[in-house]
């Protein structure tokens, strides 16, 4: 499979270019070259089939040409080492909940596929590649955790001084080995453009192998396809009717890369009938929705933080999806956005009327659903975090605390205490990096 860049200044780049560089030279994203149909046969055995098998046959669809098939199977065996079940909320709404993982974030499943990815790829260099990663809270642990210990690979994870739970800071900051954490005394877009400055840095290019682990990597991306599809498989497993029924799937959006992942999935033939996009307060993607004019905006802090993006990295791979349709995205993403007031109301709601305690991203999700089902349709959200993660918010609107789950990045662990902090600056950051390498 080739990748092209959505700006179109460069010229395809193979997979292994794809990951290990994370952006095209032009500052574009990657994108595959051609989107494999599956076979509708497919669909017809679905129900039956494990997480692993089916994500195999996506994967081998689209990598299948670049990884020999015995590695690739092993590595989506490894990716999935948690459950992804889907919980039955009421009559025709179902959760998807992808916070079984390590640091209890769906992040863990892109994070851990494209870490054994670039493992991969890595075992061919002499020198060790370095992930630059830019977090607001979740992306960080996810990426620190998928990453420790792999073989020839450094992780360096660029974090704002301000907004992120000790727990979150804990995921990465306690692992040591090759994972660094940077702090950055700014705030989470000033992170996310030192991660950009460093990658078109010519000087520093040129002294280390430098790529990204945040979602325009498209080998995190990609593994994200696999659960749209495990999820309609569990679907038709509980809903005996489930094969007449329209499905459709609410995504909480912050950098719109789950989303992007679903919009590929029903490119691939996945039957669902359109996907809902819900925002907190930050809502340029559901504004750009209505209007067919991209405008991003400057970030309001919410109760959703991972949520709190006003300029989303992937809205350029959705609008070259569609090859800038406007009514066709329209026709395949309804968006809903909702204050913190509203996101709050759900999580109470739920807890009340249903048992079920939500964070606050996921709450955003269910809200959007319930919004947009009309009355023949199915509904599936995506349940992006453990409530037990932002526990201090599900306990200030709910009354009651997550328990939290049986996490192996244990709590007792030592913070590492050579952090460096770091103004938000290119030479500051380069520093950091030749030194640790
Ligand atoms: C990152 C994150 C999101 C947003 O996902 P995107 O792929 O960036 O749109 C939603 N919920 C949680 C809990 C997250 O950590």
């Amino acid at each position: 499979m080739q990748f092209y860049s959505t700006n179109g200044q460069s010229r395809q780049a193979s997979l292994e270019e794809a990951v290990m560089t994370g952006l095209a030279p032009d500052g574009g994203l990657y994108m595959p070259e051609r989107i494999p149909i599956i076979p509708r046969a497919f669909f017809n055995n679905i129900g039956e089939m494990s997480i692993t098998d089916i994500s195999f046959v996506v994967a081998n669809m689209l990598l299948g040409e670049d990884i020999d098939a015995a590695e690739l199977k092993q590595i989506v065996y490894d990716t999935f080492s948690f459950d992804i079940p889907l919980k039955k909320i009421s009559d025709r709404i179902y959760s998807l909940e992808l916070f079984h993982g390590p640091t209890s974030a769906f992040k863990d499943v892109g994070a851990r596929f494209l870490a054994r990815i670039i493992s991969h790829y890595s075992k061919s260099t002499e020198s060790d590649v370095n992930v630059l990663v830019a977090t607001s809270g979740d992306s960080g642990g996810a990426v620190a955790s998928g990453f420790h210990n792999v073989p020839g690979v450094k992780v360096f994870v660029l974090y704002p001084e301000r907004g992120l739970t000790h727990l979150q800071r804990h995921q990465f900051s306690s692992l040591g080995d090759n994972v660094y954490p940077i702090e950055v005394m700014g705030n989470f877009d000033e992170c996310q453009r030192l991660v950009k400055e460093a990658f078109v840095d010519k000087d520093l290019r040129e002294r280390l192998s430098v790529t990204s682990a945040n979602s325009i990597n498209i080998c995190r991306l990609l593994p994200q396809m696999f659960y749209y599809f495990y999820a309609y498989s569990r679907y038709l497993q509980m809903d005996p009717k489930g094969y007449e029924t329209d499905v459709v799937i609410s995504v909480p959006c912050g950098n719109l890369g789950n989303l992007t992942a679903g919009l590929l999935a029903k490119k691939m033939g996945l039957p669902v009938k359109r996907f809902v996009a819900a925002n907190n307060l930050n809502d340029s993607f559901t504004r750009y929705l209505d209007s067919g004019n991209f405008a991003p905006c400057s970030q309001h802090p919410t109760i959703a933080c991972a949520m709190d993006v006003g300029n989303p990295s992937n809205i350029s791979r959705i609008i070259d999806l569609y090859a800038r349709d406007h009514t066709a995205i329209n026709n395949d993403i309804h968006g809903r956005s909702f204050t913190d007031g509203q996101i709050a109301q759900c999580m109470s709601d739920t807890f009340r009327t249903f048992g079920y305690l939500m964070d606050p991203h996921t709450a955003t999700a269910l809200m959007a659903l319930s919004d947009d089902l009309s009355q023949q349709e199915s509904g599936i959200f995506l349940a992006t975090a453990h409530p037990a993660k932002y526990n201090k918010t599900v306990m200030d609107v709910t009354g009651t605390s997550a328990t939290p789950p049986i996490n192996p990045t244990n709590e007792a662990a030592p913070t590492r205490h050579d952090t460096p902090k770091i103004t938000p600056s290119l030479p500051a950051l380069k520093k950091v990096l030749l030194t640790s390498t």
